[in-house]
């Protein structure tokens, strides 16, 4: 039977309700100064206005070595009654400094850690930078899991694993830490069927990355590329989704670039063009700033609040409705081992 790998166990897809694709509720970056997610309190209280905004589930969308707290994600979600599906993999390049651990990994000691994370559990700690350097010492390049850094575990003690595996590219780059990534990425995920996100710039390179992805066994309708509206293109769209991906709309809230009128737009096109079935929506709130619980505005519930409203206006609730549950729920199902071409 098929299932959806959350950090509280496996759960029947049809049972996820509501999901937002792609949020994150934990995340430490130098990209990102000033701009932490890691107090778990208000991370807690911001997760319980998205679930009071309508969501019943979520992607946590920050992969490994930028601050992931497994055991928070899993007292949130029981907590919150909010589904949450962890991530491992990799961002893109620029989010780690240049004494990151993770730096010093080759793509297959990467794809034997985002198996490890998907199939027996993410570390409790997640290094986010090295800190035997910082401290004159040597270089840590700690494994996995060690006596000093065991596995996640809940409150029932099981442990809290990853259920979707990530790779980032930058403006139209892929740089040889993001190849050996996506090689990694595409390896755990021929091992599992798990789903895979790739970030994109602008929704640069999506093609690109999606032909690396298959050459290596990732069949793109188990990919989806996070952000693709940040080019509100409707023919580029409908051609990716031609070739059966699916395409991550997370770009509301942020009219300095692109007003929502921008993105109600895209999806009305792309929605007429026939690709309904395979839009994913998501917040990416991603800052401190912006989380209400944190001090800042317009907060998780924004989404669900503030543009769904407006896009249902568009579009209709039924569609709306299919982009919120039968999508992920489709998307989030392991598929099973395959092999590579
Ligand atoms: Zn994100």
């Amino acid at each position: 039977m098929s299932f959806v790998r959350t950090v509280r166990g496996d759960l029947d897809p049809a049972l996820l309700g509501r999901v937002n694709y792609h949020e994150h509720l934990f995340q430490v970056s130098p990209l990102l100064p000033g701009d932490e997610l890691d107090d778990e309190a208000a991370s807690g209280a911001e997760a319980a206005l998205l679930v009071a905004s309508g969501f019943d589930a979520m992607i946590d969308a920050t992969p490994s070595g930028l601050g992931r707290n497994p055991e928070a994600l899993a007292r949130i979600s029981l907590a919150a009654g909010l589904a949450i599906v962890a991530t491992t993999g990799a961002h893109r390049e620029a989010h780690y400094p240049t004494d990151h651990p993770i730096r010093g990994l080759s793509a297959s000691e990467r794809a034997e850690r985002y198996l490890d994370e998907l199939l027996h559990g993410m570390p409790r700690r997640d290094v986010v930078r090295n800190e035997g350097a910082e401290n004159g010492g040597p270089r840590n390049d700690s494994p996995l899991i060690d006596d000093e850094n065991p596995r996640a575990s809940d409150d029932t003690g099981a442990p809290v694993r990853a259920g979707l595996i990530k790779a980032g590219i930058g403006y139209w780059s892929i740089t040889p830490f993001e190849r050996a990534t996506l090689e990694a990425v595409a390896a755990a995920h021929v091992e599992t069927g798990a789903p895979v996100m790739v970030h994109l710039e602008f929704c640069t390179a999506a093609h690109e990355a999606l032909d690396l992805l298959a050459i290596d066994g990732v069949p793109a309708d188990r990919v989806v590329l996070a952000h693709a509206d940040r080019d509100p293109n409707p023919a580029l769209h409908l051609e990716l989704a031609a070739r059966g991906a699916w395409l991550g709309y997370d770009g509301m809230a942020r009219p300095r670039t692109r007003s929502d009128a921008e993105l109600l737009d895209l999806t009305s096109a792309v929605v007429e063009g026939g690709a309904s079935a395979q839009i994913l929506l998501g917040g990416d709130v991603a800052r401190r700033t912006r989380y209400l619980a944190y001090g800042g505005m317009p907060g998780l519930a924004y989404l669900g609040e503030r543009y769904l409203p407006q896009l249902r206006a568009r579009i209709g609730t039924d569609a709306v409705e299919q982009m919120l549950t039968a999508n992920p729920q489709r998307f989030l199902a392991w598929s099973g081992p395959s092999r590579a071409p």
